[in-house]
């Protein structure tokens, strides 16, 4: 038997702990037991029913954990190998994360970087590793230092706290957009920003172009926000859009893109392929600081879980939250 939290959609949309027995367990080569998952916002989605997220039932969520290999079939994993999982619809199509076990395709796994602990690999977890996906495509297109100024939108959220502590510590000078202008310690001193703007200043309609204010930005929010990155983006610039914590819509000219030749650049780490991914984990595994990660993190128990979806959701929580499913 192993414990995990358990969406249903029968009598309304619920949420709960539950014990399951492994023969449960869905026809996949590799059988994983957790250490650690996290809660993300599509997790957030997916627990409170707020979003649709979930598109079978019942359904274990979680969309990311780091554990070590119990079974397997595959030629690729062995007993006793530290995997990673990020995505692949898991935790919406396919049971996930927040659980003791999981039983998934050896294809949906990543190897465990050396030199990352499994807590460490969920400190960092979906939101350190679609932050390193922006950057690297920023890196890509050609941003560097000396380009100018990078902008991160959502910056105290999961994603955006990493792609501030990423680039600062690639040395790029960090623009911060955050509703939490009072927490300039964590944004600053934490994370390494230069400069902290207020998220208004972007989140309302706005003009097609405004004043060149940054070569690059890591946008984790959607709509007015995304709209007004661009709008502010200097000539040549590049934008990597990553998330809707506004809104799914996108209310923009084409203006920065004709006028200014900036690009806009998206950013999927649920269906990334194979090679990037373990690229972008052996990026992180070198560049996430273990002090950074320890401020930016705190562990909750599965149980706990259940609450801080909704807590997530209203914006209330700071940096990640790593589940400690044995707990
Ligand atoms: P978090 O909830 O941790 O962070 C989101 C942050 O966005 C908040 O902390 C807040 O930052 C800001 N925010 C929240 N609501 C609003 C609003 N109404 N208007 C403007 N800003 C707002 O989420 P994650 O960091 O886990 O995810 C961020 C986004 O990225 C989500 O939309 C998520 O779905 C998406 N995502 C996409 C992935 C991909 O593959 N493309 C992978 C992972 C996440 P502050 O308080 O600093 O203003």
């Amino acid at each position: 038997m192993f414990n995990c939290i358990l969406i249903e959609n029968t009598d309304g949309y619920t949420a709960k702990m539950a014990q399951m027995d492994e023969s449960q367990l869905p026809d996949h080569n590799v059988t994983v037991q957790i250490d650690y998952s996290t809660l993300n916002y599509k997790d957030g989605l997916a627990i409170t029913g707020k979003g649709p997220v979930v598109r079978s039932f019942p359904m274990i969520p979680g969309i990311d954990f780091a554990g070590t290999v119990t079974e397997s079939s595959s030629e690729h994993y062995k007993v006793g190998d530290k995997v990673i999982l990020n995505g692949w619809s898991v935790g919406e199509k396919y049971w996930g994360g927040l659980s003791q076990v999981a039983k998934v395709k050896d294809s949906w796994l990543t190897r465990l970087p050396a030199g990352l602990t499994t807590k460490q690999a969920m400190m960092i977890g979906t939101a350190g590793y679609t932050a390193m996906l922006a950057v690297q495509a920023l890196l890509k297109q050609g941003i560097t230092k000396e380009s100018g100024k990078v902008l991160v939108t959502g910056a105290s959220g999961g994603v955006g706290s990493f792609a501030v502590s990423l680039l600062a510590k690639l040395g790029f000078d960090v623009i911060a957009s955050t509703g939490r202008t009072l927490d300039t310690a964590y944004l600053i001193d934490t994370l390494g920003a230069k400069e902290i703007i207020d998220r208004s200043e972007l989140s309302a309609p706005g003009k097609p172009l405004t004043k060149e204010r940054w070569a690059a930005a890591i946008d984790c929010v959607g709509s007015h926000t995304l709209a007004g990155v661009c709008a502010g983006t200097q000539y040549g610039g590049v934008v990597a859009a990553c998330g809707l914590a506004q809104g799914m819509d996108f209310n923009g000219t084409v203006a920065p893109f004709i006028l200014r030749g900036v690009s806009l650049i998206g950013i999927d780490s649920v269906m990334c392929p194979h090679a990037v991914r373990q690229a972008a984990w052996e990026s992180l595994a070198e560049l996430a600081d273990v002090h950074v990660l320890a401020e930016i993190s705190r562990v909750i128990s599965l149980e706990e879980a259940i609450p801080a979806a909704q807590r997530l959701l209203d914006g209330k929580i700071r940096g990640r939250v790593v589940v400690d499913v044995n707990n």
